[in-house]
Formats: structure tokens, sequence, C-alpha cells
């Protein structure tokens, strides 16, 4: 099955709250396919702030 998106290159980014960075979070049931919200945006977690947040199509915040 062949995937759209580059994996290692969504790997991290860089929270906008606390700049500084977050991984993604990977759906525990597949253990590959990132997790996302229900609007389907891929969800970070932040390693400084220790929440969640969500990156949109555009790589914004949400
Ligand atoms: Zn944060």
């Amino acid at each position: 099955m062949a995937m759209d998106i580059d994996i290692n290159e969504l790997m991290y980014q860089k929270c906008p709250y606390d700049e500084d960075q977050a991984i993604l979070l990977v759906d525990l049931e597949t253990e590959s396919a990132p997790a996302t919200d229900e609007a389907g945006n891929l969800q970070y977690y932040c390693l400084a702030g220790k929440h969640v947040f969500s990156i949109d199509e555009d790589g914004e915040a949400v």
C-alpha cells in the first residue's frame, strides 16, 4: 500500500504555543497511520507543554 505522505517529514513540528519540539501522534492500533482529530488533522504531542495539538492541511496549528 503506497502512502501519499512522507511520515518522516511529518514526524516533528514546532509547537506554536511553547516554541518547542512536538512529535507526531501515532495510531496505537495500527502503529503506523498518524492519529488524526475529528477533522482529519494530524495530531502532535508537545514535549515541553505536555499537551496535544492539531496541524491542519496548511501546516497551521488548530
Ligand atoms: Zn506546546
